[in-house]
């Protein structure tokens, strides 16, 4: 009895092991686009057909003109940046967040967590074209005001965004994150603004924001008068430490929209069952000025393909979508299938390979020519607008 107990241990142990040196192996097959062939290399090596679908993408389109509303940027305590990640993330007593953490930092790319924050902020420059929204994102605040640091599994500061923003004027575009439950939300909103911020992004599930409550009134007010849209990650929440789902549902950014602010539905709300109560917001006249969806993550094999096919086919909305790429994500592998993509007929086989390649030399550009290119059942497209900066967002 002793033995066997013994042996399971051992057991135990050995493949506790393994997994802690085969981690690296599994995530660098998981994440290729992390992997070794670079951005710069693909005008010379890859394929005529994968450099006429880029071409085919972006023609028409102004380079500088070019707009990604929604990537990440982050880092740790051992960088500088101010950026804060929950322990949990970075030991092996959980493996699941370990490997999460793992997939990440292959995907954005960085080698050495002392210079985690910059590593991360010269790939995505490296990788991406035209102008891109970088994302702060607030702590977790409970009802009464105060922070909940347990609750808070990743913190970029604004100082973070806002310094990389003021060093590259020309490609990123700081989005702030401010907690409308914070004691001195309105004053770190004017210091946002006076910094040249348009946008204030709020992760409501995981931050534990509900849209929809009158404490926001104040919050919204000052928005307005700042002139700062609201970018709001709406429908279930994954990526960062689940939260409630139902604080994700678009129609609680009613009371945003009815205060006079211009709203961006993250994700236009399609992981999840809120998917309709996004384009009743869309629908409402009341707001045909005022809210808008990006297009982070809408092609990610969790979406049910009828949602994507809908996106397409209502062209009408597509002057009020924004193109986002949700960087670092488009990078992880198994998050995009170009097979499904192609066996539901919104790419071709030919279409599907160019892309393939693509996904090798560069992951944001895969990104953002899979959107160009994808197709609804009458070959809609999203319009060249969705991808283009709008006014209301520069200076
Ligand atoms: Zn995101």
């Amino acid at each position: 009895m002793k033995r066997a107990i013994f042996a399971s241990a051992l057991l135990l142990v050995l493949a506790a092991v393994a997994f802690v040196v085969l981690a690296p192996v599994i995530v660098s097959a998981i994440v290729v686009g992390g992997g070794r062939s670079r951005p710069s290399d693909f005008e010379s090596r890859a394929s005529p057909a994968a450099r006429a679908l880029v071409e085919r993408a972006f023609a028409g389109l102004g380079e500088a003109q070019l707009l990604d509303v929604h990537a990440h940027v982050a880092g740790t305590e051992a960088d500088g940046s101010g950026c804060e990640i929950d322990p949990s993330m970075r030991s092996w007593l959980h493996p699941w967040r370990r490997m999460q953490f793992s997939i990440y930092l292959a995907a954005a790319h960085v080698e050495d967590l002392d210079r985690g924050a910059a590593e991360f902020a010269d790939r995505l420059l490296d990788v991406s074209r035209g102008r891109v929204g970088i994302l702060a994102i607030d702590r977790r605040y409970r009802a009464d005001g105060s922070v909940d640091r347990e609750g808070t599994a990743l913190y970029v500061p604004n100082d973070h965004v806002l310094r990389l923003a003021a060093e590259h004027p020309d490609r990123f575009l700081p989005v702030v994150s401010v907690h409308p439950y914070r004691p001195d939300a309105l004053l770190e909103l004017d210091r946002c603004a006076a910094r040249g911020a348009k946008l204030v992004k709020w992760l409501p599930n995981s931050m534990g924001i509900d849209a929809a409550d009158p404490r926001c009134d104040a919050f919204y007010a000052r928005m307005k008068l700042l002139g700062l849209a609201l970018l709001s990650h709406a429908g279930e929440e994954h990526a960062l430490a689940a939260g409630d789902d139902e604080l994700g549902n678009p129609a609680r950014l009613r009371r945003a929209l009815d205060a006079g602010v211009r709203v961006i539905v993250a994700h236009c709300a399609t992981l999840g069952e809120h998917f309709d109560e996004f384009l009743s917001l869309m629908d409402d006249p009341r707001y045909r000025d005022l809210a808008f969806g990006d297009l982070s993550a809408v092609c990610l094999r969790n979406r049910d393909a009828r949602v994507l096919r809908k996106l397409l086919e209502r062209t009408d909305l597509h002057a009020r979508l924004i193109e986002g790429s949700d960087w670092p994500l488009p990078a992880i592998r198994m998050l995009t299938s170009t097979r499904r993509l192609a066996s539901d007929g919104f790419i071709t086989p030919a279409e599907r390979a160019a892309l393939d390649q693509i996904f090798r030399y560069d992951p944001w550009l895969f990104d953002v020519v899979l959107k160009r290119t994808v197709r609804g059942p009458q070959g809609e497209r999203f319009a060249d607008a969705a991808f283009l900066t709008p006014p209301w967002l520069v200076r």
